[in-house]
């Protein structure tokens, strides 16, 4: 049977990545629906390229532009839709059966909850909707009887050894780090960290908050908390370990000392592969990982003292839904703020540790519920920011 996938994030990585996938496989997935953002010019190539029925763009301006552009060139079988709504027709198309969640914010949270509503299988490449949502999202993927796969490489890895034991059999769980651009930065110099220093990130070439959360250490935080939810642990039982090669993407060590680790290229087609064809492993030899060119494996410890992210996303974890909540919005604001130059790199740090002690520890009933507390972070940690008391 052919799976016909929605891809929520088209234009961005892992949508693109996703479209190779479904170009290498033609006999397994079938593209019928994009949620593309502001790419224009992206979104047209992949609506001639791959002839969605629906396409939707972030705003009703940027739909009828690219409306206009599909009918000059004769390309009539997509409907392009917008906005929040649009993104939410295309997780829920009744054909979908498979749904790539890769759109960072609101739009995504709520097309996401609604494919989980609407019986869809889901990849979540997204760390978001984990955290800020995660308990809703699990109970609906329960009554509807969802599978959840991970596609973020740490937590498919994870999901990958999981299936080596039973739950009950697993100690704990190690997700490995990069540690980024300052793991062996001493900690007098952190505070003097300039922006220009903290986006130049090892190995990966990211958006930019998502490098500053890497030289923070703060996208591990979201990353536990994802686990947390996604394998059902404390977080007592998701630990972090920095392995600067990035070769194995994570481990599982169960009761009886066994650990088992997953290593693979670093190529985020694998986890997508994983994740569309679960439970079955198609032959992919463009992936293949040569095990010659592994020469050592090296696992630290995190420090702790140097990045205290680290801590404040186990501090949340450990206080419940809405301290996630918070600790999400309150570092989005907190990173933008770091590269305008208005707080100093431990003032990322500092703003949210600020955020969470003024965050009441009400669970959201809805995804009303977490978008309001979002927002209510928001505003705290920009007052907190204003008075520059960072
Ligand atoms: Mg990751």
């Amino acid at each position: 049977m052919v799976k016909k996938i929605a891809i929520l994030g088209s234009t961005g990585s892992i949508g693109q990545s996703t479209l190779s996938i479904c170009e290498s496989f033609p006999d397994r997935y079938n593209v019928v629906s994009l949620a593309a953002g502001r790419n224009i010019d992206v979104a047209f190539e992949q609506c001639r390229d791959w002839r969605p029925r629906i396409i939707s763009m972030a705003t009703e301006e940027i739909a009828s532009q690219l409306a206009k552009r599909l009918r000059e060139a004769g390309l009539n079988d997509t409907e392009v839709l917008y906005g929040t709504a649009g993104t939410v027709c295309v997780a829920t198309l009744p054909e979908v059966d498979f749904v790539v969640s890769a759109i960072v914010g609101v739009a995504g949270l709520e097309a996401t909850y609604a494919a989980v509503c609407a019986g869809k299988t889901i990849g979540l490449a997204t760390k978001e909707c984990m955290v800020t949502a995660g308990s809703l999202i699990l109970e609906a993927a329960r009554k509807h009887n969802v599978a959840l796969l991970p596609i973020d490489s740490e937590h498919n890895a994870v999901h990958q050894c999981m299936r080596g034991g039973e739950t009950a059999e697993v100690k704990q769980i190690w997700l490995t780090a990069s540690g980024g651009p300052f793991r062996n930065t001493p900690a007098a110099e952190f505070e003097r960290i300039t922006p220009a220093q903290a986006l130049k990130h090892p190995t990966w070439v990211m958006g930019r908050r998502i490098t500053i959360d890497s030289a923070t250490m703060m996208n591990k935080g979201f990353e536990v908390i994802e686990a947390c939810r996604l394998f059902d642990l404390p977080p007592a039982k998701v630990r972090v370990t920095v392995h600067p090669q990035s070769t194995v993407h994570s481990l599982v060590e169960y009761v009886d000392g066994s650990i088992l680790a997953q290593i693979s290229v670093t190529d985020m087609r694998l986890p997508i592969l994983y994740a569309m064809a679960y439970p079955e492993r198609p032959s992919a030899p463009s992936l293949a990982f040569d095990l010659a060119t592994l020469s050592h494996l090296d696992f630290s410890p995190p420090d702790p003292a140097r990045f205290p992210c680290l801590r404040l996303a186990y501090e949340a974890a450990e206080s419940g839904p809405s301290a996630c909540i918070a600790l999400n919005a309150a570092d989005e604001i907190a990173v933008a703020a770091f590269l305008d130059g208005k707080i100093p790199f431990l003032g990322i740090p500092r703003t949210i540790e600020q955020v969470l002690n003024a965050t009441p520890s009400n669970a959201p009933a809805s995804i009303e519920d977490v978008l309001a507390a979002d927002e209510a972070a928001r505003e705290c940690a920009r007052e907190i920011i204003a008075k520059a008391s960072v």
